[in-house]
């Protein structure tokens, strides 16, 4: 498969005020388009990184990428460094700054600004500079991004992208109908990508369940044409695995053997999250849902409400988070609370019952439990965390004992919730 790079560039990025998007964003979509993507590089906005960098990785990959730089400020020096890297001369493209100036106009009029004409021409102008020969990609905001390819003809072309991810997305989209860009993705595009989602199994399981099957096939798996990754995240273990057509029947196994193995833990075999499969299932029975929620304090109906569409199954959300609420919002008896305390099955039980009768949804969801970092006690260490779920047909209770920081405890409740109200 054609192997891809990406340059993100920004002072910005590089010293974490702003937290990448764009390399994630291409990294994943190249994948899906078969295409190796060999490295992600984030250099500051100085012009003789990014040269370096472009340099060594044109010679390493059959498409490079950039993102950022392509402002009106004299720090945004991408176009001019790329054109330089590839040997071309810049040149002014009259009908294209002809087209920006109707974009900054257009923005300046629905901003409001009274910016004199005067200033705004002299970053029109420079967005207006494109390599010699580059294709270029209409903007998105107001600057334009180009397909550079080496001034010698053969050779990797160069994708400038913009930095702001609302701006790249879209013009990336565009770039994979550039011819020059097509001729390389039309070399990946065999190959495949399988995801399995699992939830609940440590990632050794795994390891044991492909050297089983290693074993039962007496070949390595990836001398049966399938490259595996996995990943665990927040207690979801993924497997990526990427294929040729021809080694299809393999992938077949695979997905069979994980499916036989770990059973309903498997809840996609397809790039959905959790998310998206509890809400498919709400949808096709028509049910809905409440929540009453104490340590995650809204997070579960947030994460519902996350989805558009979400107003079909999501009726309303209880944060119960003091005593008093759990007793005044969602009927939590307060004898229970001053016999098991709040952080109890029973407790989430009656959350659950209380949300689900309150609001009147098909299922109740009770949440409660001890983010830390203080208040764990010896019976009730932090970490220590009941969920339930209440339904039409009784109470399914969970307990988890969850490490980490307070912020990772809440937010594997949520996705601990999310499962249990998928199973
Ligand atoms: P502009 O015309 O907005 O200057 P640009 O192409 O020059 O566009 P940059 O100056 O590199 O883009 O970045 C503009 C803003 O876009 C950044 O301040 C940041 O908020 C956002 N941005 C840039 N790169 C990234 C990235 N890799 N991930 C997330 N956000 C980014
Ligand atoms: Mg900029």
């Amino acid at each position: 498969p054609p192997r891809a790079a990406v340059v993100v560039t920004g002072t910005e990025v590089l010293t974490g005020r702003v937290t990448d998007r764009n390399g994630p964003f291409l990294a994943e979509r190249l994948r899906q388009l078969g295409v190796d993507v060999g490295r992600v590089v984030v250099v500051g906005d100085r012009r003789d990184d990014l040269a370096s960098a472009l340099s060594y990785l044109l010679d390493e990959h059959d498409l490079v990428i950039t993102s950022g730089g392509l402002g009106p400020t004299a720090d945004d020096l991408t176009v001019e460094v790329v054109a330089a890297v590839q040997g071309r001369v810049v040149r002014h493209d009259e009908a294209l700054e002809q087209r920006i100036r109707d974009r900054v106009a257009g923005i300046v009029r629905r901003r409001g600004w009274s910016t004199p004409t005067a200033v705004l021409e002299v970053g029109t102008r420079k967005q207006a500079m494109v390599p010699e020969g580059a294709h270029v990609l209409e903007p998105v905001g107001t600057a334009p991004g180009v397909v550079v390819t080496p001034a010698s003809g053969e050779g990797t072309p160069v994708v400038v992208l913009p930095g702001p991810p609302g701006e790249l997305q879209p013009m990336w989209a565009a770039a994979e109908a550039d011819d020059l860009v097509r001729a390389v993705l039309d070399r990946g595009r065999e190959i495949r990508q399988g995801t399995v989602r699992i939830w609940g199994p440590p990632e050794a399981e795994l390891a044991a369940l492909l050297r089983d099957l290693q074993e039962e096939t007496g070949s390595p798996l990836d001398e049966q044409g399938l490259e595996i990754t996995t990943c665990l995240r927040k207690g979801e273990l993924e497997v990526v695995t990427r294929y040729a057509p021809a080694a299809s029947p393999a992938y077949e196994r695979l997905v069979a053997a994980l499916h036989d193995r770990f059973g309903d833990q498997v809840f996609a075999d397809d790039a959905r999250s959790v998310d998206d499969v509890v809400a498919e299932a709400l949808l096709a029975r028509g049910e809905t849902v409440a929540t009453a929620e104490s340590c995650t304090a809204g997070m579960l109906a947030a994460r519902f409400a996350d989805r558009p569409g979400s107003s079909a199954y999501l009726l309303g959300g209880l944060v119960t988070y003091a005593n008093q609420a759990k007793v005044d919002l969602a009927g939590v008896p307060q004898q229970l609370l001053d016999s098991v305390g709040a952080v109890s099955a029973e407790v989430a039980e009656a959350m659950a019952v209380g949300a689900r009768e309150r609001v009147g949804s098909t299922y109740g969801i009770g949440v409660t439990g001890v983010a830390g970092p203080d208040g764990g006690t010896a019976g009730k260490p932090v970490g220590l965390v009941h969920v339930c779920l209440a339904g039409p047909s009784g109470t399914r209770p969970v307990e988890l004992h969850l490490g980490g920081p307070r912020d990772e405890i809440r937010l594997r409740t949520t996705i601990a919730a999310l499962h249990l109200l998928r199973r």
